[in-house]
């Protein structure tokens, strides 16, 4: 199998890998418009994951971020198999989970949950709470059906909700209580690995702190492995043990939380941490340092994808892709000014 580099697979770290992700890609089919239809055009395909690779270790939240369109969210679900991938491999438990039958992920997909972001969407409006957690139990033979009942209250109690709540319908509930039964529901079948789909976004600024802590509690009280998907690198900061920063289909920066937020190599890594919004009230403000969108993955920039929008972009940027290269430690960038950048990024406070 080839990988890129340490920080990548997270080779060398002293902790068992789970997952392992190589060399993955996530294709769609692009729609034609009538005109294109009569003239007989192909169809267009989008490459929405391009040749990933990463590892998740046990224990571990790997934190992946980058702004809207860049591929975090297909390849989360990629993972769970929610998309087909176009190449490559997810290694989950000694089986490839990428070339896998219906039949055969059935049976693993216990093991790999997903919470979703939108808490609205993402629950029977018709069924209780408790028999939403209920028919998770019945489904993958968790327990005997006259331990339901103790059983789904234990799972309320440990996302900070009470029993009484399973009579009640997702309708009646706040956002941040549909999102802590989301989180009940997929720790019901006690898997070995959970998805996290920016499960803060949709709630309100005072309740995503709440959630964000319960997600701390239960990962160092239940020991989980997570991948955490989020557009802020404030979101993840507190949570992850890694970070991988995703822009246009490509991880273009991976390694230990701390080394990159002390440290980080890649001119988007830098942006996007300078315009996260400040933690602290009088500077609650956000930078517009990224300048422009994130181009459109029907049509990839030649060279380093990032290079319009890149402060540092030279010819060679416009000319030849970086490759993820390892700096030492656990911390790899896609940037051929990598170090320079890494040498010129200030402490925290001082960028700005
Ligand atoms: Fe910027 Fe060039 Fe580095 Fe890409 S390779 S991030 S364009 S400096």
């Amino acid at each position: 199998m080839m990988m890129a580099n340490d920080a990548a697979t997270g080779a060398g770290q002293g902790k068992e890998v789970v997952l392992t992700v190589d060399d993955l890609a996530v294709d769609f089919n692009v729609a034609r418009s009538l005109a294109q239809l009569l003239q007989g055009r192909a169809r267009q395909k989008l490459r929405a994951v391009d040749r990933v690779s990463f590892a998740v270790r046990r224990f571990e939240t790997l934190g992946l971020v980058g702004e809207s369109g860049c591929g975090k969210t297909t390849l989360g679900r990629a993972l769970l198999r929610l998309y087909r991938p176009s190449a490559g491999r997810i290694d989950f438990l000694g089986q490839d989970l990428a070339n896998l039958g219906r039949g055969e992920l059935r049976s693993l997909r216990s093991d790999m949950q997903m919470v979703f972001q939108d808490p609205y969407s993402s629950l029977n409006p018709r069924m209780t709470v408790g028999r939403t957690i209920g028919e998770v139990l019945k489904f993958h033979d968790i327990c005997q059906r006259g331990e339901i009942t103790a059983e789904i209250a234990k799972l309320l109690d440990l996302v900070g909700l009470t029993g009484a709540m399973a009579g009640r319908y997702p309708a009646t509930l706040s956002g941040g209580q549909r999102q802590r039964v989301g989180l009940a529901r997929a720790l019901a079948v006690r898997p070995s690995f959970i998805v996290l789909d920016e499960p803060v976004a949709a709630l309100d600024v005072s309740i995503q702190a709440q959630i964000l802590n319960l997600l701390k509690d239960l990962s160092d009280e239940l020991g989980l492995t997570m991948l955490f998907i989020a557009h802020e690198l404030s979101v993840v900061r507190h949570m992850s043990t890694r970070l991988a920063v995703m822009y246009l289909g490509k991880i273009v920066e991976i390694g230990a939380a701390e080394a990159i937020f002390s440290g980080p190599s890649h001119p988007y890594t830098q942006g996007l941490m300078k315009s996260v919004p400040r933690l602290i009230p009088e500077r609650r403000h956000r930078e517009a340092v990224l300048k422009g969108d994130v181009p459109s993955p029907i049509n990839v920039p030649s060279g380093c994808r990032f290079h319009p929008r890149c402060p540092l972009a030279t010819d060679i940027c416009r000319d030849t892709e970086p490759v993820l290269t390892e700096l030492g430690g656990d911390h790899a960038s896609a940037c051929h000014f990598a170090e320079q950048a890494q040498a010129s990024w200030l402490p925290t406070g001082s960028n700005e």
